[in-house]
């Protein structure tokens, strides 16, 4: 039974109360009255609770109808929970085990109840304490190949992919934001942006960077019009979770139909971003250059491992409306369908760098930032690193028809780094 009550947010005190005879919270944690509450939303947006009891732990995860990150100013619908709901299971289904497991949804609460990732960590915050999760970059390799692919016209029937388009478009509030916050305001003067003390120069130099904005408008124009597949919408290190050998996927509120680049893109550039801020948390110079080491290395592995099962998918599940076996395969010609496929993999990549640029630039001049840059209390030493970080996106955005491999940026990193 849902509960029949008009929307109202949750707190600890009221949950156990509230969601107490759902059998799908009642079955694995057992009666409510022994059931422990912690809010733990760390996030912009939302409520998330870890409800646990002796027999185990579930996460609730709650919309709010503001925005959290600005306040009830920002007013919010709450639909957001459905499509993160929807996107959660379509993703699940196209990499199985990579996103938690989901036991309830309520629209009318704007709830989801999920599986409690546990004793995973926000991979932001494990690498910035310096944890090695040696299978991440081969984890989301996989993950992005499988979900980018099997959500789009190479794989699915043409039907079905259009009321899934039709569908998605419904997200039309948060895909504004994307639009606005990400494409938009970091290149203008927009009320929402701030940026570290002494990068005003910085942010007047972006202004009249014809380049660079024209490079931004372009990439806008991908995401807004090239509705190729599923994206998950905001892929960055803070929606993923880790151990040494577990990774999953949350928080797909932001899920669209957009250009395969935007996933892959957005991921890469907080793992650059992370390398450019890592003389700040991991002590000596020696530690912190085997921190970036690894970071470059996992970015790598990441394009490697997508590319790589982009290709076998390819090959062998090539069954939607763009299938083209008929064109190629079907006529003896393998190779013209090898040809199609490096195409394919070559507007990816050239997507991802542009779409990394982009996101590095909003997440040092527009509204939401990232904790590597933020917890540097230093802010003169954290205005010289962001200076470096938006060097480099810059030339990925400008750049990114010449960026033709993972070892050219690792080198553009570098060369950035001599700024
Ligand atoms: P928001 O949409 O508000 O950004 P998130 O979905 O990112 O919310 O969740 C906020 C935080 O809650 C995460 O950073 C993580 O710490 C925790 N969290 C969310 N989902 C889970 C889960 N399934 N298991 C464990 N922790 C979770
Ligand atoms: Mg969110």
């Amino acid at each position: 039974m849902l509960e029949r009550i008009p929307y109202r947010p949750l707190d600890c005190a009221s949950l156990p109360q509230r969601l107490g005879d759902r059998p799908e919270l009642l079955a694995p944690l057992g009666p409510a009255t022994g059931w422990r509450v912690r809010e733990v939303g760390d996030g912009n947006l939302n409520l998330v609770f870890i409800v646990e009891s002796d027999a185990g732990s579930l996460v609730v995860k709650q919309a709010l109808p503001y925005a959290r990150v600005v306040g009830e100013s920002w007013p919010m619908s709450l639909d957001r929970a459905f499509f993160e709901h929807e996107a959660l299971k379509r993703l699940g289904a196209r990499d199985p085990g990579r996103v938690p497991d989901l036991k309830l949804f309520d629209p009318t609460q704007a709830l989801l109840v999920m599986e409690h990732l546990t004793p995973h960590t926000v991979v932001r915050r494990a690498l910035m304490a310096g944890e090695e999760l040696p299978r991440l970059g081969e984890h989301v390799g996989l993950y992005l190949a499988r979900t980018l692919f099997r959500g789009s016209d190479w794989s699915l029937p043409t039907a079905v992919r259009k009321a899934d388009l039709a569908l998605f478009a419904g997200n039309v509030e948060l895909a504004g934001i994307t639009e606005e916050l990400v494409f938009s305001d970091p290149f203008k003067d927009a009320p929402l942006n701030r940026h570290t003390p002494g990068l005003e120069a910085a942010a007047l130099a972006v202004r009249s960077d014809r380049a660079l904005k024209i490079a931004a408008q372009e990439m806008k124009a991908r995401f807004a019009t090239c509705a190729e597949t599923l994206l998950h919408g905001d892929l960055h290190t803070g929606s993923v979770m880790a151990t040494a050998d577990d990774t999953r996927v949350i928080d797909a509120e932001f899920a669209l139909y957009g250009p395969m680049g935007f996933d892959v893109g957005v991921l890469l550039a907080h793992l650059w971003m992370a390398c450019f801020a890592r003389s700040a948390h991991h002590g000596d110079a020696p530690s912190a250059d085997r921190a970036g080491a690894r970071l470059l290395a996992c970015a790598e592995t990441c394009w490697q491992v997508f590319a790589a099962e982009f290709a076998r998918l390819w090959r062998t599940e090539r069954t939607g409306i763009l299938g083209g076996c008929d064109l190629f395969e079907d006529q003896g010609d393998s190779e013209g369908s090898e040809a199609a496929l490096a195409g394919q993999l070559a507007t990816v990549w050239r997507d991802a760098l542009g779409f990394a640029g982009i996101e590095i630039h909003r997440r040092i001049l527009g509204l939401a930032h990232v904790a590597e840059f933020e917890t540097i209390a230093d802010t003169g030493r954290r205005a010289a690193l962001e200076r470096r970080a938006l060097a480099f996106g810059r030339h990925l955005a400008v750049n990114r028809h010449a960026l033709d491999t993972p070892a050219a940026v690792t080198c553009a990193v570098l060369a950035a780094e001599g700024v």
